[in-house]
């Protein structure tokens, strides 16, 4: 059986963009009150008392856009120097990264994952929802930032869109050849948000990686991280290139991790919701840590039930929450 030792935790149900694949406009959103959010202390003790007592070490801070988290230096340096955390990265849109990448640095933080869905700004602005200066630049700057400042591996996230910034790939690929960086292609997950982009809604890896390999050639290879993508190389390039196939092909049975939303709840799967526990609630309602880690351990024997496991029944309808909400 795979270990489960990799927690996601949002920090902040919140986002300054709107990607129409993650909040669409006109969707109703209902975020989480403040005082619903659990607090630094929470989540730390959560981390310290139960989830780590149960084998958890590595961990990922997302969102929502997690930079949006009021005091989220002072948490990075607080789970960073926890002696048992083996890892520590963040997803992030990027757009406040240039002024905290630093910081960020300084506090523990060495990896980070950052959309970046488009080079041309119209698309780029056109896929966040944004309808003023484009912001473009600015994530740029904060992907050029992170880099300077010694993030390693900087990994690039794009979710593909048919008809939208498919027809880019070849340029988002080339951004690996002279650089370090690792460009990863995320299928188009139908979740929590309607199917938008016509009946297909996703171009499938494999087809991406025919259109790379006859500009280039491709060969496997490697990068450190947690996910389930499958990694390639351009032969020669300094970067690799990840593919992230959730649509078309199942990798449940490899499945890693956990996620931890905003709220408080627990949840082991990310395609259902069976098996989640409010742990938030346990907590302010006075049970014991030692049994919320009983809880949480129980969960983790029983995840591989719990897991998905059928691709077929990707469809909208049994989720309840995107991605902003859950911590993607
Ligand atoms: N705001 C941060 C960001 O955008 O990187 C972190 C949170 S976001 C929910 C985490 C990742 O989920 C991003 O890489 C985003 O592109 C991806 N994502 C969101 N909705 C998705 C969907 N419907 N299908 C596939 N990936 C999605
Ligand atoms: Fe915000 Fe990230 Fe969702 Fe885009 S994908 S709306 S940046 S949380």
């Amino acid at each position: 059986m795979n270990k489960v030792d990799y927690l996601r935790i949002s920090l902040i149900d919140k986002c300054n963009f709107r990607c129409q694949y993650c909040m669409p406009e006109g969707a109703e959103i209902d975020y989480i009150l403040k005082q619903d959010l659990l607090t630094d202390n929470e989540l730390l003790t959560l981390l310290k008392e139960v989830f780590i007592p149960v084998g958890f070490t590595r961990f990922r801070l997302t969102g929502g856009e997690p930079l949006l988290r009021p005091g989220v230096v002072d948490l990075v340096k607080a789970i960073a120097s926890l002696p048992e955390t083996q890892d520590l990265s963040m997803t992030t849109n990027g757009f406040l990264l240039a002024d905290m990448a630093k910081d960020l640095y300084e506090a523990g933080l060495r990896r980070v994952n950052i959309s970046l869905d488009s080079l041309n700004s119209d698309t780029f602005d056109l896929i966040i929802g944004n309808r003023g200066r484009s912001r473009w630049q600015l994530v740029w700057n904060g992907i050029q930032t992170a880099y300077e400042v010694g993030f390693d591996p900087l990994k690039l996230n794009i979710v593909v869109i048919p008809g939208v910034n498919d027809q880019e790939v070849l340029d988002l690929a080339a951004l690996t050849i002279d650089r370090n960086w690792h460009v990863r292609f995320i299928e188009f997950m139908p979740i929590g948000n309607g199917i938008l982009f016509d009946d297909k809604g996703w171009v499938s890896s494999e087809e991406l990686r025919e259109r790379i390999r006859k500009r280039w050639g491709l060969r496997e290879a490697s990068v450190r991280g947690n996910g389930p993508a499958d990694v390639f190389q351009i032969p020669g390039a300094n970067g690799t290139l990840g593919f992230i196939s959730q649509m078309s092909e199942c990798f449940c049975d490899r499945c890693n991790r956990m996620r931890l939303s905003a709220d408080g709840w627990l949840r082991p799967c990310l395609l259902n919701e069976m098996g989640q526990i409010d742990l938030k609630y346990g907590l302010r309602s006075g049970v014991s840590v030692g049994e919320l880690r009983e809880q949480v351990g129980y969960l983790l024997g029983i995840k591989p039930e719990i897991n998905f496991k059928q691709r077929e029944s990707g469809t909208t309808g049994m989720y309840s929450r995107t991605m902003s909400q859950i911590g993607g």
